[in-house]
């Protein structure tokens, strides 16, 4: 054999293995959840309730508080309070069921329609008002799908983390105390960084809820975790807009939500600038209850409040084809988003608990 003929032989070879080599290693899937407590289907859908808003008054000092989220039109409103949610992630890369204008709807099955039960249902796949029938700060009495992840794919314990702003995620996110890495409530948070170290300093200080840390704090932890240990499965519990809402205070509630979709765009863009993370990672979006659907009873949310069982839920990144709002789609069930997670990894949840709502794909794949 002459020597071109060996060299250009060994040019195939070595372009057929680099070929090869691209494409024979997929890059396995993540998935950040995010949960926005007690966000109501009006705001998601509408943006600010001018209702409400007239009720809040806005007098004095407080003239013209409103202004930067009023709109003509829903979509007009909804995009000035959450413009990255709406304008980026629903316009490119996602989905939202729960508009009940259109079709959509999203239910709670627990009857309780407050915070730990819709937080029990949405990880561990069922309404659990047998066993969850309060806010109490105990222990997941299920396995939750965190858990389950990080036990199939048998990943380090720091590769499944669940950050949260109210203490009670300290218990929520595991049935077994340990098996993944949780940092919730006033939790101390280790890290190298000065800037982190100094936020950790001032969590307790710059406090105005006895439960609950404000999201500013879990948001930034949460990030640093993310870059630090590159988790294959995160979950942000954000507190801000429930306690707002619970003071009666509308116009922090829209800070607040506006709040959350600065930390979903410092996420995305995050996600997005990392060859591990890129295009290869699903956001999932929800939240524990709804709330009244009244001027009155906006501010509540419990088994005797018309509209808490309403919710909404959004997923977005690779492989979720559908845009924008859902219409004339199957009802969802909060329970599904349990088997949901656990199938964007390729895993079947319900495997582990057989009474769990089918993933969210399965459903609205048409027959
Ligand atoms: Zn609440």
């Amino acid at each position: 054999m002459e020597t071109t003929t060996i060299l250009r032989g060994l040019a195939v070879l070595l372009l057929g293995l680099a070929g090869a080599c691209a494409d024979a290693a997929p890059r396995e899937p993540n998935v950040v959840v995010v949960t926005l407590d007690g966000v109501r289907v009006q705001e998601i859908f509408g943006g600010m309730d001018a209702e409400i808003a007239r009720a809040a008054g806005e007098e004095g000092e407080d003239a013209g508080q409103f202004d930067r989220y009023r709109g003509d039109s829903a979509a007009q409103r909804r995009e000035r309070l959450m413009p990255f949610f709406w304008g980026t992630l629903m316009r490119e890369h996602g989905w939202i069921a729960g508009n009940a204008a259109l079709g959509s709807r999203v239910q709670l099955g627990n009857r309780m329609r407050f915070s730990y039960p819709g937080y029990a249902e949405l990880l561990t796949g069922v309404p659990r008002d047998d066993s969850v029938t309060s806010n109490a700060a105990i222990q997941s009495p299920y396995p939750t799908v965190l858990e389950f992840v990080r036990e199939q794919l048998r990943l380090p314990r720091a590769r499944v983390a669940a950050f949260g702003s109210w203490d009670r995620f300290i218990g929520i996110p595991e049935h077994t105390r340990g098996s993944i890495t949780v940092n919730a409530g006033f939790m101390p948070f280790v890290d190298s960084d000065p800037g982190i170290q100094r936020l950790d300093a001032i969590q307790a200080q710059a406090r105005t809820w006895r439960h609950e840390r404000f999201d500013a704090f879990t948001a930034a932890f949460a990030l640093r975790y993310l870059e630090r240990e590159r988790p294959r499965l995160l979950y942000v519990g954000l507190g801000d807009t429930d306690e707002w809402a619970h003071a009666g205070r509308y116009i922090d509630t829209l800070e607040g939500l506006a709040l959350a979709d600065r930390f979903l765009q410092a996420l995305w863009q995050w996600l997005q600038s990392q060859p591990d993370y890129r295009d290869n990672t699903v956001l999932v979006i929800a939240t524990d209850h709804g709330r009244g659907r009244t001027v009155r009873d906006w501010s509540d949310h419990g088994p005797r409040v018309e509209g808490a069982q309403d919710v909404w839920l959004a997923m977005a990144g690779p492989g979720q084809a559908r845009r924008g709002e859902l219409r004339q789609a199957p009802e969802l069930r909060q329970g599904q988003i349990a088997a949901s997670i656990a199938a964007l990894f390729g895993l079947d949840f319900r495997r582990m608990e057989p009474k769990a709502g089918a993933p969210v794909q399965e459903t609205l794949r048409r027959p």
